[in-house]
């Protein structure tokens, strides 16, 4: 459980009340299959409108992973690669928002809950903004707060480098933890 704060805001045992975490994920995008190793496009749940797809073992939903990482990092648990294997067949296809409910599940039985996430994509094409309140949404769900506490964020990569010549999506995602028995107007 996490410390309790006394009303002089002091903590318990000298810890803080909030954890924070830090994710980051890259796919390599390739033609969708059978032309090539791609997976039809899914990011933060919402299938992309592309020729290409990320390669990946699960659906390849680069920023499902980066959430899911940046939870198991503020709860210092070990990271997605660890607990979902890659070359676990069980795993293969799958849809990645399991890998976030099952890190929520984690940070729920530790006594956190989600304050706020930000998350940063960086990809060439499509822009994202037609299809970012769908993935707040489907994040917000996920986590089990409001829309307000939960911000995507799209970024090209400037035609350089990975991301810039659309070889690869990256993504990065922060994520303030705090205790599940402070309420601040979302629900569980
Ligand atoms: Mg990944």
């Amino acid at each position: 459980m996490p410390p309790k704060a006394d009303q002089s805001g002091e903590l318990s045992h000298g810890r803080p009340p909030f954890r924070v975490g830090l994710g980051w994920d890259r796919h390599r995008l390739e033609p969708v299959a059978p032309a090539g190793a791609g997976r039809p496009f899914i990011l933060g749940g919402v299938r992309l409108d592309h020729d290409l797809g990320p390669v990946g073992h699960s659906d390849g939903d680069a920023l499902y992973h980066a959430v899911t990482d940046a939870i198991l990092g503020a709860l210092a648990l070990p990271d997605i690669g660890q607990l979902f294997p890659d070359d676990d067949p069980r795993h293969s296809g799958e849809d990645s928002s399991v890998y976030v409910a099952e890190a929520m599940r984690r940070a729920r039985e530790q006594g956190w809950r989600v304050g706020n996430l930000d998350a940063v994509v960086v990809l060439e094409r499509p822009k994202l903004g037609p299809r970012k309140e769908e993935m707040r949404r489907n994040l917000a769900d996920l986590l089990g707060v409001n829309q307000a506490d939960v911000n995507v964020k799209g970024k090209t990569g400037e035609r350089v480098d990975a991301t810039g010549e659309g070889r690869a999506i990256d993504v990065q995602v922060v994520v303030l933890l705090i205790p599940a028995g402070e309420h601040h107007g979302a629900t569980l």
